[in-house]
């Protein structure tokens, strides 16, 4: 039998769950995020078949109603393109329909309190929800029939699409890898030399005996080199049937990340993201990468992580540098989905900000359209650090691009959130150099500087072509 599938990836997300436990509401906007169409079952059922659910339910009992539920799931699961599917709460009772799922979804079962379902369901005429005491042994018999189903959990728009993308967001979890590395094959772990020494331990504790080996790559963007990879390529020991973890910031998660899509042609891969960037932006979305000299990211692959695990209690031990360069992403993602979640405490702006990351990247895994939005701030931000000979910190070109691009858009409130939040000072660089760099960009197209922009917050426009004398005004306005 083919492997469970471990996200949504190409194929239909379906939400199952008891009745009241949110699949329409969650369905819609989860649906929405990932630029997909929603399936309503119950409302595709009643279009079909002419006649409310009620009325299908006692017209043909409730054993009928289960006959035309299955042909309807089994179309709609059926049709080619990708979906969220919000199920009936009886749909899994048939066992056609569950094979059916296995096979063609990703299924996210949606938890709920059977309290707070009956609270929402109470009164609203649905066939099943008549008394209380009946609804909560009909909970009771079908928990076991989701759970069959259910290939994640979740209770929110966040937690759905997370699970969707196979990104596990949770305080502590670096204690649980044994369980969140998928399989039970032998894994080999490769660290940050610098994060090894902290929280290397932990991790090998809980991945026990499943760790076969240990390697490290060194600290930070100096592990994204050819002879880094050589190095791993030539001492790596698992097969297929074992995966990679990577632990550490982008750098290790990019070097890692490609070891793990080019060793035996492709193994899988858990990602451990431990700086602010990883968690909100690097280690998801499969995209993998090593430098050659003088050329950023020159050579990769779009390898997704079979897992990312983002334990936000990793954060503590980082440079104040480091969680700087984070929260520049952090307000470049709130910008982006209009929501200020700068403003939240870290572990939920993981949470909001690795969900945004993930339902982008499951949209557009292979950076062909939406995902071009993720470079918001970031043409500048190039162009200011090859000026400076890669000596700026990311984060403050990322603040400093974020700025121009804001100011470009004419939106002066949130150009001053950015001033407030992450305070970019001007950088002293040769302004012709900035200028030359941000034209080489692979953005630019015919000389003419592609952008993303802001329409408003949350409304974003990529390869937006703006007037040379504009985007240089913007640029020399970032330059001390
Ligand atoms: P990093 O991996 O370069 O690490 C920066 C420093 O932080 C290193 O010295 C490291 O040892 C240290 N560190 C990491 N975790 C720590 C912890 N928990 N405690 C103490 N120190 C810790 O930093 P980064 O900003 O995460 O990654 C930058 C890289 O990510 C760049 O190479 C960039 O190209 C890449 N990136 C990739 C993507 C992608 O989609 N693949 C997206 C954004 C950035």
């Amino acid at each position: 039998m083919a492997p469970e599938p471990l996200n949504a990836l190409g194929r239909h997300l379906a939400l199952a769950g008891f009745m009241g436990s949110g699949k329409t509401t969650v369905g819609t906007v989860v649906a929405e995020r990932l630029g997909r169409t929603f399936v309503d079952l119950d409302d595709e059922i009643e279009r079909r078949a002419g006649s409310a659910i009620t009325e299908l339910f006692s017209a043909r009992g409730e054993a009928g109603f289960r006959e035309l539920e299955e042909e309807v799931a089994r179309d709609v699961l059926r049709d080619g393109e990708p979906a969220v599917i919000a199920l009936g709460g009886g749909a899994v009772l048939s066992e056609r329909t569950r094979l059916d799922l296995r096979k063609r979804a990703f299924t996210v079962l949606l938890d709920v309190d059977p309290e707070v379902a009956w609270e929402r369901v109470a009164g609203s005429g649905r066939p099943l929800a008549r008394g209380e005491e009946a609804f909560h042994a009909l909970h009771r018999d079908r928990q076991p029939l989701y759970e069959a189903v259910a290939d994640a959990h979740a209770r929110d728009v966040d937690a759905t699409l997370l699970a969707a993308a196979g990104v596990h967001v949770e305080v502590g979890a670096i204690d649980e890898l044994g369980e969140l590395v998928p399989g039970d094959g032998p894994v080999e772990l490769v660290a940050d030399a610098h994060v090894s020494g902290i929280h290397g331990i932990r991790a090998q504790v809980a991945l026990g005996a499943r760790d076969v080996e240990q390697h490290e790559v060194p600290a930070g963007e100096a592990a994204k080199t050819p002879a880094v990879l050589e190095r791993l390529w030539t001492t790596l020991r698992i097969g297929r049937d074992g995966s990679l973890v990577a632990l550490g910031g982008g750098s290790t998660t990019d070097v890692v990340g490609f070891a793990a899509a080019t060793h035996m042609r492709g193994v899988p891969w858990t990602a451990v993201p431990t700086t602010l960037v990883g968690q909100v932006d690097a280690g998801i979305g499969g995209k993998t990468a090593i430098d050659l000299p003088g050329a950023k990211n020159a050579v990769g692959a779009f390898h997704w992580p079979d897992r990312v695990v983002c334990d936000p209690s990793l954060l503590t031990t980082l440079a104040d540098e480091e969680r700087r360069n984070g929260l520049a992403e952090v307000v470049k993602t709130g910008l982006l989905a209009g929501e200020p979640l700068w403003e939240l405490r870290e572990p939920e702006q993981v949470r909001a900000c690795a969900a945004f990351k993930a339902a982008i990247c499951i949209q557009d895994p292979h950076d062909g359209g939406p995902r071009n939005q993720l470079n918001l701030g970031h043409t500048f931000g190039h162009a200011l650090e090859a000026a400076a000979g890669y000596a700026l910190p990311h984060g403050r070109a990322v603040a400093l691009g974020l700025l121009a691009a804001l100011r470009l858009s004419g939106l002066t409130d949130e150009a001053r959130v950015v001033e407030d939040v992450l305070a970019p000072e001007p950088v002293r660089v040769n302004r012709d150099a900035a200028w030359t760099a941000l034209a080489r960009d692979k953005k630019a197209e015919r000389g003419a500087p592609r952008l993303v922009l802001l329409d408003a917050p949350g409304k974003p426009r990529w390869g937006v072509e703006v007037p040379q004398d504009d985007v240089r005004r913007a640029l020399d306005e970032l330059i001390d």
